[in-house]
């Protein structure tokens, strides 16, 4: 299983594939993108091989800034409904997530009792907290951060939002997630095996951090909002 994230000039939807190609050994059972274009947040997400989420994917839509995942499945069933990307019912905020949340459950009775979910998966409940508390909070980086503190578990994850594209948020804890340089552009993955297509020069993420991937720019904060410098490493290329 994996993540892959792209923000930037060029047409993602290709590096997002290419790069969950890359990530196939992993495994998986399922897979998806979601890329953000000029008139919408479009989705696209299959059972069975990136082969198959290749065809699926609307050659047309061309957008600079979008979010991948590949699944193994722990919570439901493999099946296009329980296939990341996850979004929030009103379409605001779009989701990918490797690991478990273990306490899904609690924060789904104390928080989203009146959500109607679409999936069986343990992710979804993340995305339908981020819209709430950013409803509630009326901003969008503070409900992410409230939302990461709420989470027990294993996760690595980035999420778009719809109304304002102009980042990658992503966090993680206990799962591998690295943050890749490039002039003009940035991305996101699990493994720099996946973007090396594009960059050799990465930024480690730490637990409990909640990164602002941008086109021109990296901020990696803490939880409490202070920011971190962190110097990239260069990714060496397995022969
Ligand atoms: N627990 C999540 C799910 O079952 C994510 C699994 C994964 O790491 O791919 O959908």
């Amino acid at each position: 299983c994996g993540i892959v994230g792209y923000i930037g000039q060029e047409d993602s939807k290709e590096i997002l594939l290419t790069g969950l190609e890359k990530l196939e050994y992993r495994g998986y059972d399922s897979a998806g993108i979601a890329v953000r274009d000029e008139a919408d947040m479009n989705l696209f997400k299959v059972k069975g091989r990136i082969a198959n989420l290749r065809e699926e994917v609307d050659e047309s839509v061309s957008a600079n800034i979008g979010i991948g995942h590949t699944r193994w499945a722990t919570h439901g069933e493999p099946s296009t409904a329980n296939a990341h990307p996850h979004q929030s019912t009103s379409g605001r905020f779009t989701l990918v997530h490797n690991g478990v949340i273990e306490n899904f459950e609690e924060l789904k009775r104390d928080y989203l009792a009146d959500v109607n979910f679409v999936s069986e998966t343990d992710t979804e409940i993340i995305v339908q907290l981020i819209e709430k508390f950013t409803n509630e909070l009326g901003d969008r980086l503070q409900a992410f951060r409230k939302t990461i503190s709420l989470l027990h578990g294993s996760y690595a994850l980035a999420v778009l939002d719809r109304e304002q594209p102009d980042v990658v948020f992503v966090a993680k804890n206990k799962s591998p997630l690295l943050v890749g340089l490039g002039d003009d552009f940035n991305v996101v993955a699990s493994d720099s095996m996946a973007m090396l297509q594009v960059t050799d020069q990465f930024v480690e993420l730490m637990d409990g951090e909640v990164v602002l991937v941008k086109q021109d720019e990296v901020e990696i904060q803490k939880l409490d909002g202070t920011t971190v410098e962190r110097d990239p490493f260069t990714a060496e290329i397995d022969a």
